[in-house]
C-alpha cells in the first residue's frame, strides 16, 4: 500500500491510532515508566499503569476483574488453555478467529465446529456432550464477514446446558453499544462469564484483556502459559490504550461518525449493485468468489490510491474469496466516495483508473 493511500483495509475504526492524545500518551508512559516493562506480570513487570488499565476495563464493562495480555492471539491462547484440557468439550462457531482454535489445539482440546450463527446447531451437539466442562466460544463481531453474533440466544443455550461463554469481541469494542462496550454491552458475568477483547483495533494501539468474575480472572492470571512466561506489555502501549479508552467513552460522536459513514457507503455501494453483504459493522466485505477478480479489483483500487484487503482462501471458505472493506470515523466523505469511484471502476471491469 502506498503511504499516501486512503486506508480501508486496517481496523481504526475510530481513527485512534494516529489520534495525537493517544500517541502523546505512549511518549508520556515511555518518560514515566521506562521504554519496557523489564519482567513478567507475576514477577515484577505489572507496573501501575497496567493495574489501572484493569481497573478501568473492569469497571467500564461491569465485571469483577480484567486481565491484560500482550496481544489478542496472546489471549485467546492463555484463557483456553488455562481452562480446558483433553477432557473438556469446545464448541466453536464455523468463522471463529484462528487464535481461538489454535488455543484449543494448545490445550489439547477437541474443537466441535456448530454452523455459523446458528444456535440451534450449537445446542445440538451441547445435548449430546457428556463433558464436565463444556466451553462455548464466538467471535462477537467476525472479522471476515461483518456480522455479529447473537449474543443473549448463545447466552441462553449455553446456560440450558451448563456451558460456559467465551466472546471474543475484538472487532466489536470501542464501536458497539452506546458506551463502545462492544456487542456484549450491558450482559451481565452470568451471561457472558468470559469477554475478551482486543486493543489493536478500534482503539488504536495494542494488546487484549480477558473481563469476568474475578475468581475466573484470577485462575487464568495464575494458568495462562501465554500470560505467565512472558513479559508485561510495554507501558508506552497501556498507557495509550488509556487514554484510548478514555476517549472512546467520551466521545460517542467518533461512533456516530463511523456510523455515518458506514450507511454513506452501503447506500452508495447497493446503488451500484456491488455485491454487498447485510454487515451493518464498519467491516463491509464484497465477496466476489474468484480469487483472480479479487485480485485484479484490489489492484486497481490500489491505482486509484485506494487500499483495501484481498482476502482468500484459506482465510476465508473456497469460492468465497473477497474485498475486506473497513469504514473509520476518520473517513471524510470524499474519501469515501474516492472508494466507490474506483469500485464502479473495477464494475465496468478493464476501465483504467483516470487519477492513475
Ligand atoms: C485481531 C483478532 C485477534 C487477535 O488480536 P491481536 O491483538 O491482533 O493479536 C483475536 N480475535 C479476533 C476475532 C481478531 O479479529
Amino acid at each position: 500500500m502506498p503511504d499516501a493511500a486512503l486506508d480501508f483495509a486496517g481496523n481504526d475504526y475510530l481513527g485512534l491510532a494516529l489520534e495525537p492524545r493517544v500517541r502523546e500518551a505512549a511518549a508520556d508512559g515511555a518518560r514515566r515508566f521506562g521504554a519496557g516493562a523489564t519482567a513478567s506480570h507475576l514477577v515484577s513487570g505489572h507496573l501501575s499503569v497496567h493495574e489501572t488499565l484493569e481497573q478501568k476495563l473492569a469497571e467500564w464493562l461491569g465485571r469483577e476483574r480484567a486481565l491484560v495480555f500482550s496481544t489478542g492471539y496472546m489471549a485467546n491462547l492463555g484463557v483456553i488453555q488455562a481452562l480446558a484440557d483433553r477432557s473438556t468439550a469446545l464448541f466453536q462457531d464455523r468463522l471463529n478467529h484462528a487464535s481461538l482454535l489454535d488455543g484449543a489445539a494448545l490445550a489439547g482440546a477437541r474443537s466441535r465446529r456448530f454452523h455459523h450463527r446458528d444456535t440451534a446447531d450449537l445446542e445440538r451437539l451441547l445435548a449430546r456432550s457428556e463433558a464436565a466442562l463444556k466451553l462455548v466460544i464466538s467471535d462477537g463481531v467476525f472479522s471476515m464477514d461483518g456480522d455479529v453474533a447473537d449474543v443473549t440466544e448463545l447466552a441462553a443455550v449455553a446456560r440450558r446446558h451448563e456451558g460456559l461463554l467465551m466472546i471474543d469481541d475484538a472487532h466489536g469494542i470501542g464501536v458497539l453499544g452506546d458506551t463502545g462496550g462492544g456487542c456484549t454491552e450491558g450482559t451481565s458475568p452470568t451471561e457472558v462469564p468470559l469477554l475478551v477483547g482486543t486493543f489493536g483495533k478500534a482503539l488504536g494501539t495494542g494488546g487484549a484483556f480477558v473481563a469476568g468474575d474475578a475468581s475466573l480472572i484470577d485462575h487464568i492470571a495464575q494458568f495462562a502459559r501465554s500470560y505467565v512466561y512472558t513479559t508485561a506489555q510495554p507501558p508506552a502501549v497501556t498507557a495509550a490504550t488509556l487514554e484510548a479508552l478514555k476517549i472512546v467513552r467520551d466521545e460517542p460522536e467518533r461512533r456516530a461518525r463511523l456510523a455515518d459513514n458506514i450507511a454513506l457507503f452501503r447506500r452508495e455501494a447497493a446503488s451500484l449493485d456491488l455485491p454487498l453483504s447485510d454487515a451493518t459493522t464498519p467491516i463491509q466485505p464484497l465477496t466476489l468468489g474468484d480469487e483472480a477478480r479479487t485480485l485484479r479489483w484490489a489492484a486497481r483500487l490500489d491505482a486509484c490510491g485506494v487500499a483495501v484487503g484481498a482476502i482468500r482462501p484459506p482465510t476465508v471458505p473456497d469460492g468465497q474469496a473477497r474485498l475486506r472493506i473497513t469504514l473509520s470515523a476518520r473517513h471524510a466523505r470524499a474519501d469515501i466516495e474516492r472508494l466507490l469511484e474506483g469500485l464502479a471502476r473495477c464494475r465496468q471491469e478493464d476501465t483504467p483508473c483516470a487519477t492513475a
